[in-house]
């Protein structure tokens, strides 16, 4: 126990869900408030989340690496603006190290079950092996982007080659002059795409619906400049902040249903699309027809460029089914494949309770996002008291780095748990009037938003509502999330 561990620390457990960035920043932070009694349970074996899954070829950051790094952990030495998927993993790995969290950490510990006992202020994780553990306060950083998602798509079983999803990679699988099939044409698509062409024999990409594509622009920090980020950390917070302001700066064009601001990046994003495919009629098929930042835009440099290459052909005659040899489309036309590479996304779960989590009155939050997922600041739900949870419903930014945000959350609470050890507090609980007047603001913008200007995205639930991403500049969400103000709360004393 550290000297600013008071003597109830012992008795106050704290339970981190989630070893990817979220959890690793609560715990640093909780380390450097002086915090020892928490635990983070993961379920897998090793840390990263996202960067510890998706190891596809190309896999890398589309937002900078100096806004997408902690601030409080800030690397000097990333190789290039946009690190690789493996680097970002090795970043992790040695902030993990050097905060010693590795004896905090449950791996392949999957919380399954999570129930509030209001009487003692504490709640019950049990896991998938039916363990049990308590917790005085749960930070949930499940991650909203995890599990992959399944294609709906008709003898996918039947398949007689490899399959494997993005977030998957099989890499004992050598896809040197295999023909090869991509299904999907999101942000992960244009990595994998450009990476893979080259080796392969051919490459069929199913698109079903195209999407905007930003020249990524990408380099290679020198050493010099490496160095000089290390002797002159200042210059490397400039650099962060640059990067962040650039976001912020353009953030109306991704986020405003504004077709003026569209139209000026749709052009840019054109005159790209010229540049890479010389071929008029494959330019046609690969423009979008809704207006750019409806869905995710995606940045790269050799994605569009890669069609002109012999070997890779856009397909984009509907799936009607795979069969044994490959994919059959609408048309009749049959690709034969050795191997399907799933493109197509993620199980979203900004806007879903990750598992059964029950909270005051044995009301369950499944029952509490009957109408969709709400919380105050995304982070905290009327009912569920002690319960922080980080990206979580509408804190999932188009423009900018996920990580302002998510400090934003851990700032919230740590002050919040600061408060309840300090004070000796049974519970806090956000105030269902004040999570209603936050959302119902919220939700009064979406109309303004362009991802409500008519196309199908994950952004969007089955309904049609957003609670997903928020609907604003991260600055203003930044400076309403950070602080915990108590009066937002019912606070319950022991
Ligand atoms: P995604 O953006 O959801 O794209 C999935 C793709 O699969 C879409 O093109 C979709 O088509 C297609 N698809 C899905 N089901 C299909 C089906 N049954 N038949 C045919 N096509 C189908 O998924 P993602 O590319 O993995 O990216 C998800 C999110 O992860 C991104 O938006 C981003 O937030 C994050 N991500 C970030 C990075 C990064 O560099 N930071 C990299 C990768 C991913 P439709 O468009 O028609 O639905």
């Amino acid at each position: 126990m550290s000297r600013s561990d008071s003597p109830r620390a012992a008795d106050f457990p704290i339970a981190i869900i989630g070893a990817g960035f979220g959890g690793i920043g609560m715990a640093i932070q909780l380390k450097r408030a002086g915090i020892h009694s928490f635990t983070v349970f993961e379920r897998a074996d090793e840390v990263g989340g996202t960067w510890r899954d998706n190891t596809y070829p190309g896999a890398a950051c589309d937002v900078p690496s100096h806004v997408y790094s902690f601030s409080f952990e800030p690397n000097p030495r990333w190789s290039r603006v946009f690190a690789e998927s493996q680097e970002i993993q090795a970043y992790l790995l040695g902030v993990v190290e050097k905060w010693k969290l590795r004896s905090h950490i449950r791996f392949g510990t999957e919380i399954a079950d999570a129930r509030f006992d209001e009487a003692a202020g504490r709640w019950t994780l049990t896991a998938g092996s039916g363990e049990t553990f308590t917790a005085r306060v749960v930070v949930s950083a499940v991650g909203g982007l995890v599990d992959p998602a399944e294609p709906d798509i008709k003898g996918l079983s039947d398949f007689g080659g490899e399959v494997f999803h993005t977030a998957r990679w099989n890499h004992d699988y050598d896809l040197t002059g295999r023909n090869v099939a991509v299904i999907g044409t999101g942000a992960s698509a244009v990595q994998v795409v450009p990476s893979i062409a080259p080796q392969v024999a051919k490459l069929s990409v199913f698109q079903r619906t195209p999407a905007w594509v930003m020249p990524k622009r990408d380099r290679r920090y020198s050493e010099r400049a490496r160095r000089r980020y290390e002797r002159f950390p200042l210059a490397l917070r400039a650099s962060r902040f640059a990067q962040y302001a650039l976001s912020e700066l353009f953030g109306p064009i991704v986020f405003l249903d504004a077709p003026r601001l569209s139209g000026w990046a749709e052009r840019l994003s054109g005159a790209h699309l010229k540049r890479s495919v010389p071929d008029r009629a494959l330019r046609a098929k690969l423009r979008p027809d809704f207006q750019l930042g409806c869905k995710r835009i995606l940045i790269s440099d050799d994605y569009w460029s890669s069609f002109a290459r012999d070997n890779v052909e856009l397909v984009t005659n509907p799936i009607e089914q795979v069969g044994h040899e490959g994919i059959q489309c609408r048309d009749g036309s049959r690709h034969d494949v050795d191997v399907i590479v799933l493109a197509t996304g993620f199980a979203v779960g900004l806007a879903a309770a990750p598992f059964p989590v029950q909270g005051r009155g044995g009301r369950t939050l499944d029952e509490a996002w009957a109408g969709g997922a709400v919380a105050y600041k995304g982070m905290t739900v009327s009912g569920f008291p002690n319960w922080f949870t980080l990206m979580g419903p509408n804190t999932g930014p188009g423009h900018t780095s996920v990580l302002v945000y998510t400090e934003a959350q851990i700032s919230h609470a740590l002050q919040a748990i600061r408060k309840i050890r300090r004070e000796g507090l049974r519970f806090v609980d956000v105030r269902q009037e004040v999570q209603d007047r936050y959302n119902d603001r919220l939700q009064r913008r979406m109309p303004y938003m362009v991802w409500s200007s008519g196309c199908n995205s994950w952004y969007l639930s089955e309904d049609g509502s957003n609670h997903a991403l928020y609907p604003g500049f991260a600055a203003e969400y930044v400076l309403g999330a950070r602080r915990f103000r108590a009066s937002d709360y019912e606070i319950v004393k022991a």
